[in-house]
């Protein structure tokens, strides 16, 4: 049979960007994050592709258990941590590093029996997001339910793809003091930072968009970073139509031919991902040339422009994003949106293929 849409999956790629990640921060352990099954690439396959990290991270206990063996011995760390003791014990069993934000969690902690000693910790500092972390005092306090060496200290970045804000210095050096008044590891970098700020990179970097060759930045793409795009996303031209000038095309008809012209309906559409903030303006790759979505994404369907393209024909590929004519981060500037939620949404529908292409 053959499947389509197909998301082709390039995990020397993403060795590669692995490789830029450990040159770009040379004395940092690099935890890659591949929590969304890994950006919508696929988990346990860029698990054992980033085998090379020091360790995976994921948001949940549900993702980090699902890996579990996938992983082997490599650590997991559970960004979200967890909220319940029995997910505690659940934890511990299966030797997941847990983030603690919350004092919430930190009371579970205290409150626990656990059947073995925790895996290596780390206690999320707020320092400016508003969104996950402890205050400074609850940090200093929470350090006294963890051995010594058998946690570390985080924080994220709300603005690590501004160059040069301000915020980001504030909030690295909150957490730059909590780790060197307690003599803790710390790490804050995520791939803009990683990228753009070589001072956050401390002990340990979390690279996750970088990883699969997406940049974090507007108006830069994988390649002025070095970096290989992991994902071309693709699909099959499923029939052709003629149409003459007055013709609507698709549901509302808000797409009127001018003049009469092909267009071709290519089998992608939300209910794979492809998204509906795409109707009349995004743009395909097919035999090599550059075409317009006209009318509206469909759940199954897109229409596209066929007046430049005369050879096309049903059956051929029809690539929506990945080519380097056609990068990701271009289509997500289309769609009014970041290149992270297009790979995030893809759904099951789309078959991923994994192979070890030109890297
Ligand atoms: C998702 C996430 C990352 C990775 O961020 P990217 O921008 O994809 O590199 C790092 N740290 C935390 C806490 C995250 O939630």
């Amino acid at each position: 049979m053959h499947t389509y849409p197909v998301a082709k999956i390039n995990l020397a790629a993403a060795q590669s960007n692995l490789a830029r990640v450990k040159q770009l921060a040379p004395e940092s352990q690099i935890i890659a994050v591949i929590k969304a099954n890994a950006y919508g690439h696929g988990a346990i396959e860029l698990a054992q592709a980033l085998s090379a990290s020091d360790a995976f991270a994921v948001a949940r206990l549900s993702e980090a258990l699902a890996l579990r063996e996938a992983a082997n011995h490599h650590p997991i760390v559970v960004l979200e941590g967890v909220h319940s003791a029995e997910d505690l014990e659940l934890a511990t069993q299966h030797n997941l590093s847990l983030v603690f934000h919350h004092q919430s969690q930190l009371e579970l902690l205290q409150a626990s029996q656990l059947s073995k000693p925790l895996a290596f910790s780390w206690l999320m500092l707020e320092t400016g997001m508003h969104r996950l972390g402890l205050t400074t005092a609850h940090a200093q306090q929470a350090l006294t339910l963890f051995t010594p060496g058998s946690v570390g200290v985080m924080s994220h970045f709300a603005n690590a793809d501004e160059r040069d804000d301000s915020r980001n210095t504030q909030q690295l050096e909150k957490t730059h003091n909590f780790a060197l008044a307690n003599n803790l590891t710390s790490s804050m970098a995520n791939s803009a930072a990683i990228l753009s700020i070589s001072a956050s990179h401390a002990d340990w970097v979390r690279p996750g968009l970088m990883l699969y060759g997406i940049s974090p930045f507007s108006e830069t793409t994988a390649k002025d970073l070095k970096l290989k795009p992991v994902m071309t996303l693709s699909s099959k031209l499923i029939a052709v139509q003629q149409l003459q000038a007055g013709d609507q095309v698709g549901y509302g008809g808000d797409w009127i031919a001018q003049e009469s012209l092909r267009i071709g309906i290519v089998s992608i559409g939300y209910g794979d991902g492809y998204s509906r903030h795409l109707s009349n303006i995004g743009t395909v790759l097919i035999n090599g040339l550059l075409a317009t979505v006209v009318g509206r994404v469909s759940m199954d369907m897109i229409a596209i422009d066929l007046s430049n393209n005369v050879d096309s024909a049903i059956g051929d590929e029809v690539i929506l994003w990945g080519d380097p004519r056609l990068p990701v981060e271009h289509i997500a500037e289309q769609a009014g949106t970041i290149a992270y939620e297009l790979v995030c949404q893809l759904t099951d529908r789309v078959v991923r293929e994994y192979h070890y292409g030109e890297s």
